[in-house]
């Protein structure tokens, strides 16, 4: 920007009626009126007082006030209401954390505007160094990443200035943001390396995509557009592990990422918290995402339930479950045609002690296993599978009964299993001897 075009004023003599006039004539033809003749320090002094709300209107007034006001910007770009800074890292309450984020997004706003004439590639360039600026993650070191609000805040500024850009220009957005923060080579070293080797960069990375890109968006199809761009530069084996990274358990220093091979959840509001995230993003791509086809959701769920190490059945039923019908159905039917039998056998138990434990309808799981039976070719296969299931579960209650430990786990387990099989034996019993039934 050439600041010269600002100084172009001169200081008008005192009393003067003709140079007055004189004034009064060059005004006229000036874009921003008596206001122009002003010296630039005074204007600039004047625009402190007002709010970032009035500035973002002032910039859509004329082409010379967006000068103006982008100059200021740029000049003085952390006046105290210009760039709130909120990195102190006190525990803030959701009132004083919810005025900065308004904040933020008012900041995008006259982002937004101001430079709406900007090519993409220069408007990038303003983000960038926005984000350069409140960041401190990377160069400076964070004191207390879990509860430092500075991404969260960039978040709300970024969502702010995208809104209403195309696709590519969106994805011009992410490629340039990762690119400057080192964010895509840091997941790429997590990605190569084994979970938990870099578990600092890992949790980083975690609150990196989530707090700047994933957890502020209004839209389903927004969501599931950064999540395509955060997975589309690696293979299904990756993306799965990205998925994890994410959205899997974490503590508030670590990604558990041996949970699910570990440990089951004790109730149905531990299981949302434990896998309703990573449900969600699948759910998200599944359905909002063209790109991402049917086999992709299929491979990567498998990649997902068998990362680091084969997850526990029941974990991976509760995981289908939260996913939908939709990927459930096509998770189950993949295996049939693949004449995966034990695994479906073992999968298809523990669905019922995941409806038992949850209190939803096990009719799911009868429908689930109709439709399983219908894709499976040999009647022999079928029969097979009903017969693994049972046998499944005669084997679960005997070990529980035999090994089960009761001051580690006061009969719970053998409880849920008990249940699950009455359950189904209940529902089964209803069909067989439906016509003798009342309705
Ligand atoms: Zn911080």
């Amino acid at each position: 920007m050439d600041f010269k075009s600002f100084l172009t004023a001169k200081k008008p003599r005192r009393s003067n009626r003709l140079e007055m006039k004189k004034i009064e004539n060059t005004v006229k033809h000036r874009h921003l009126g008596y206001f122009d003749i002003l010296p630039l320090e005074l204007k600039f002094h004047l625009l402190t007082y007002l709010s970032v709300d009035d500035l973002s209107i002032l910039t859509i007034t004329s082409k010379a006030m967006r000068n103006l006001i982008d100059g200021f910007k740029t000049t003085r770009p952390s006046g105290r209401h210009l760039l709130p800074n909120p990195f102190h890292h006190e525990i803030l309450t959701q009132s004083e954390k919810d005025e900065y984020y308004y904040r933020f997004k008012q900041l995008g706003l006259l982002m937004k505007r101001s430079t709406c004439l900007y090519a993409t590639k220069d408007r990038l360039k303003f983000v960038n160094d926005f984000l350069m600026r409140i960041i401190c993650t990377n160069s400076k070191k964070c004191e207390n990443p879990l509860n430092c609000i500075a991404l969260i805040c960039f978040g709300k500024f970024l969502h702010t200035v995208v809104a209403g850009w195309d696709d590519s220009e969106c994805q011009r957005a992410f490629d340039s943001i990762c690119l400057h923060t080192g964010a895509l080579r840091n997941v790429s070293t997590i990605l190569n390396s084994k979970p938990g080797l870099h578990s600092k960069m890992e949790c980083d990375a975690r609150l990196f995509f989530r707090r700047v890109f994933l957890d502020h968006c209004e839209f389903v199809t927004t969501r599931s557009f950064w999540l395509s761009c955060i997975f589309k530069s690696w293979p299904m084996v990756h993306q799965a592990k990205l998925l994890y990274l994410l959205y899997g358990p974490a503590s508030q220093n670590e990604i558990l990422w041996f949970e699910m091979c570990d440990n089951t959840s004790e109730n149905c509001e531990e299981s949302v918290q434990n896998l309703g995230n990573m449900a969600n993003a699948i759910h998200c791509l599944y359905h909002y995402n063209e790109k991402w086809t049917n086999d992709n959701a299929v491979s990567v769920v498998d990649e997902l339930t068998s990362f680091p190490d084969q997850w526990l059945s029941e974990n991976i039923a509760n995981l289908m479950l939260l996913c939908g019908d939709g990927i459930a159905s096509r998770m189950l039917i993949s295996k049939a045609i693949n004449g995966r039998i034990p695994e479906l056998s073992e999968l298809m138990s523990s669905f019922c002690t995941v409806c038992v434990k949850n209190n939803f309808n096990i009719n799911y799981v009868v429908s689930s296993l109709w439709r399983i039976l219908e894709v499976m070719n040999q009647p022999k296969d079928r029969i097979m599978l009903l017969n693994t299931m049972m046998d499944m579960y005669q084997r679960l209650i005997m070990d529980l009964h035999l090994y089960n430990d009761p001051e580690v786990d006061p009969q719970n387990e053998i409880y849920y299993a008990v249940s699950a099989i009455t359950e189904l034996t209940k529902t089964l019993l209803t069909i067989t001897f439906k016509k003798l039934l009342p309705e």
